[in-house]
């Protein structure tokens, strides 16, 4: 049996993870970016001691874990620091990715679902898998989502946004597209996610 391997993105507050999550309520298997790359800098995390190597004391807190919200500062608005960054996550992430896949596959998943924030940045990423979903927002929905789910400003959101690929860029490489506005009902999004899961693996024709 062979697994089908769609990648999935969006920008921040699109609804990635909601959308994630009703895939994976139809039995889809998620590796999830994001989630290893937060798991790798959390405390006790495997690039804890190599980051703090290369970015030094100031990155640190009080206990000697990262304090990510400085490292990110530092990271944001310069382009060199962030590379060198992800010089370090980007090889541990793709072993995590690559362990938790080969898993799933041993687990003999039919579908393997990666939920890849800047997969339409990655080439790399996007020869990885056999389909690309994209789902798409408004900016100012996103906005709101984002304010509303992590409390941040809405500066704050529109910084991120301002850095990530454009809803034209990411559509451009979508094999399909979700769409996900201010009045998509959480029913609606969960039945276009069945929709696209029958027409894919077949689960619906008999
Ligand atoms: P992402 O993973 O792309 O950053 P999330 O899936 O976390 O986005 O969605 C951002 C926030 O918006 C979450 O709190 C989520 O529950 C909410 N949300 C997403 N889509 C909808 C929707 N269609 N209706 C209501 N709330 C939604």
């Amino acid at each position: 049996m062979t697994s089908l391997r769609i990648g999935l993105t969006g920008g921040i507050g699109s609804g990635k993870s909601t959308v994630s999550r009703a895939w994976v309520g139809l039995g889809a298997a998620l590796v999830d970016t994001d989630a290893i790359s937060r798991s790798l800098t959390a405390p006790g995390g495997a690039a804890v001691a190599a980051v703090a190597r290369a970015f030094g004391p100031q990155v640190l807190g009080a206990d000697g874990q990262l304090d990510r919200a400085a490292l990110r500062q530092r990271v944001f608005s310069d382009p060199a620091e962030r590379r060198r960054l992800e010089a370090i996550l980007h090889p541990m992430i793709g072993e995590e990715v690559d362990r938790q896949a080969s898993a799933a596959l041993r687990a003999r998943a039919a579908l393997l679902l990666f939920d890849v924030p800047l997969l339409t940045e990655s080439s790399r990423w996007r020869d990885r898998v056999d389909r690309i979903v994209v789902v798409d927002c408004p900016e100012p929905v996103q906005v709101e989502r984002v304010m509303a789910r992590s409390g941040w400003t809405a500066a704050a959101v529109q910084a991120v946004i301002a850095q990530q690929a454009t809803r034209i860029a990411r559509r451009s490489i979508a094999d399909a597209v979700v769409f996900n506005g201010a009045q998509t009902s959480l029913q609606a999004l969960e039945r276009d996610v069945h929709e696209l899961h029958a027409a894919w693996t077949g689960a619906d024709r008999r």
